[in-house]
């Protein structure tokens, strides 16, 4: 089992050290090639408008828009969120989004006095350390999305089927039982 980091911006070194801290292999995707040899795929925080831009000249958007269709585990984090929402609220007006999560985020919507912070998110597998780092809030949910973790009553850990996202940065505490958790609940070795 090999999971993918896409690697065209932002923070997707800390993401595959967690991943290899649990013993799995990882593979920086910044092509098609290397796409078609991971079996899932994790997409970092950073800045979802330029990662739109770099996921279209890189040729990636449409082999990744294809593989999540066909049931690709996917995990995305702050940015990577943005990038899986079927609605980007205060985007770019070019920037595109794979629409896999029928959930609506409003980028940096925790306002300006707080563009960073952290905070104590409740999930059934126990509670997190959220870094919030100028991140998207939900704003809205679709029927089929189940609500995984919560920041007071606001969601913020959210899963659809294979699409699993986080509007706060796993990566960055050193705790990868949400990678666990991906890994172990979401990660399938394709059928060849
Ligand atoms: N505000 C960024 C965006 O819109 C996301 C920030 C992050 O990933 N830490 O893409």
């Amino acid at each position: 089992m090999t999971v993918g980091v896409l690697a065209l911006q932002g923070a997707f070194a800390a993401h595959a050290e967690c991943i290899q801290s649990l013993g799995v292999a990882t593979v920086e995707v910044r092509t098609p090639e290397h796409l078609a040899a991971v079996d899932s795929l994790l997409m970092p925080g950073g800045e979802s408008s330029t990662m739109s831009q770099l996921l279209l000249s890189s040729q990636l958007f449409a082999p990744i828009a294809s593989r999540i269709a066909e049931g690709m585990p996917v995990f995305g984090t702050c940015a990577g969120m943005i990038l899986l929402a079927s609605e980007i609220l205060d985007g770019r007006s070019d920037q595109v989004s794979f629409s896999a999560i029928d959930i609506s985020v409003r980028r940096n919507a925790f306002g300006r006095q707080v563009d960073s912070f952290e905070s104590s998110i409740h999930t059934p597998i126990g509670d997190f350390h959220g870094v919030f780092i100028r991140a998207p809030r939900i704003e809205r949910i679709g029927n089929g999305v189940e609500v995984l973790g919560t920041l007071g009553d606001e969601p913020v850990l959210v899963r659809q089927g294979n699409v699993l996202a986080a509007s706060f940065h796993p990566e960055l505490t050193g705790d990868a039982r949400l990678h666990e958790y991906f890994v172990q609940n979401m990660t399938q070795t394709r059928k060849v």
